[in-house]
């Protein structure tokens, strides 16, 4: 069970929606297709989950940043999205200008839910467009297309909300010049703010066991990224995240900084008093264990010393604020931080920027950072 809450009086929010309208081949997260009831039952154990969390916290922490992601959000229907809001706002109190993100594919993306929305807290919305072009969504295996999510988009900041959008660069058979038109088009359509990921085959996926073939390098995709996302005034201010000057999420930056982060539904991962947990991931057995009384917490881990101190620094650096000399060193001690300047001291001068007070990766060194991290792990 979660320890109760020391001092800290806010916290990030995050919420799981376990639902997709089918399974990519390539995707790793938890998800299945809803049968009838699967969406009661989950609303239903969400429920009790916050009332556990309420029991073992006291009071629950006022939340600054939410994030409802997935799975697919937006597979919930208009009533099921009233029912999942009215929850949250009756059980946790959000701070004034809370950011509040919600995740949405353009296939089931409705005006009704971008209405819902803007009535209550969200204030962005995360397209799931992958890729402009429809080659590309075909391959992966997307259910929709380069128009759908051109007016999901559009419809997304009609309403008045700040616009992300996820890309997939490495594809089979992308090249170059498909990835630039998908940057220029979620550009062109508004994005404030752009996460890309290279395709990854992770085992157990059906591309994991058998994967597709004329898969692309990544490297110059990435750089190609860097370069074009910053010449139309969007900074890259994580590994993965370009934004618009103040537009970055202040809820990812939240993981990144190890602050308090509540995590609710099946496979949500939360980061509470210094403990990472993570709930059962299988819908089944998440509302089983909660239906018993117990508590949905399948896996915790509670990070000390070198271990947290490594991991810190492994988060800062992937953001463009990077470490800061004094917190560091206050936060784990001298001789933690004189080793991890020798650590770097070991890699190229050109990887990272410096001045008197912090250390950052610089553009290049981004390029390389799963080496970098490998070099920091105690
Ligand atoms: S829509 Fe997203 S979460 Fe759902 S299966 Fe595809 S990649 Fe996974």
């Amino acid at each position: 069970m979660r320890k109760k809450s020391r001092g800290e009086h806010s916290a990030s929010l995050y919420v799981h929606i376990p639902f997709c309208s089918g399974k990519c081949p390539y995707c790793a997260f938890y998800s299945v297709r809803p049968g009838k009831e699967d969406v009661s039952r989950y609303l239903a154990s969400l429920d009790l989950e916050i009332s556990m969390l309420g029991r073992s916290y006291g009071t629950l922490p006022e939340i600054r940043t939410a994030f409802i992601g997935g799975g697919t959000p937006t597979v919930l229907d208009p009533v099921q999205w009233r029912n999942l809001l009215s929850l949250l706002e009756s059980r946790f109190r959000f701070l004034h200008g809370a950011e509040v993100t919600v995740e949405a594919n353009p296939n089931s993306i409705r005006q009704e839910h971008l209405d819902i929305w803007r009535k209550w807290r969200v204030t962005r919305v995360s397209v799931g467009v992958q890729s402009l072009n429809d080659g590309d969504l075909r391959a992966l295996g997307r259910p929709h297309d380069s128009r759908q999510s051109l007016e999901a988009m559009s419809a997304v900041r009609n309403s008045g909300f700040s616009l992300s959008a996820d890309l997939l660069f490495g594809l089979p058979l992308q090249d170059l010049r498909i990835w630039s038109r998908s940057l220029e088009g979620v550009l062109s359509a508004g994005a404030e703010h752009v996460s890309i990921y290279q395709l990854t085959l992770e085992k157990g996926t059906p591309w994991g066991d058998f994967p597709p073939e004329g898969l692309a390098e990544g490297y110059s995709f990435y750089r190609w990224a860097q370069y074009f996302l910053e010449r139309r005034g969007l900074r890259q201010y994580e590994v993965a995240s370009f934004a618009k000057p103040g537009k970055w999420c202040r809820h990812n930056v939240s993981y990144w900084q190890h602050r308090d982060v509540i995590g609710l539904g099946p496979s949500a991962w939360g980061y509470l008093n210094g403990v990472r947990t993570r709930n059962a991931s299988n819908l089944d057995e998440y509302v089983s264990f909660i239906g018993k009384g117990d508590s949905p917490v399948c896996f915790s881990e509670s990070l000390k010393g070198k271990d947290l101190a490594s991991e810190a620094a492994i988060l800062a650096l992937r953001t463009r604020w990077g470490i800061r000399f004094e917190r560091y060193r206050k936060r784990f001690g001298e001789e933690a931080l004189r080793g991890l300047l020798e650590e770097l001291d070991g890699l190229p001068p050109r990887l990272f920027r410096r001045n008197g007070v912090s250390v950052a990766l610089s553009r290049e060194g981004m390029r390389v950072g799963n080496a970098i991290w490998e070099r920091l792990l105690p």
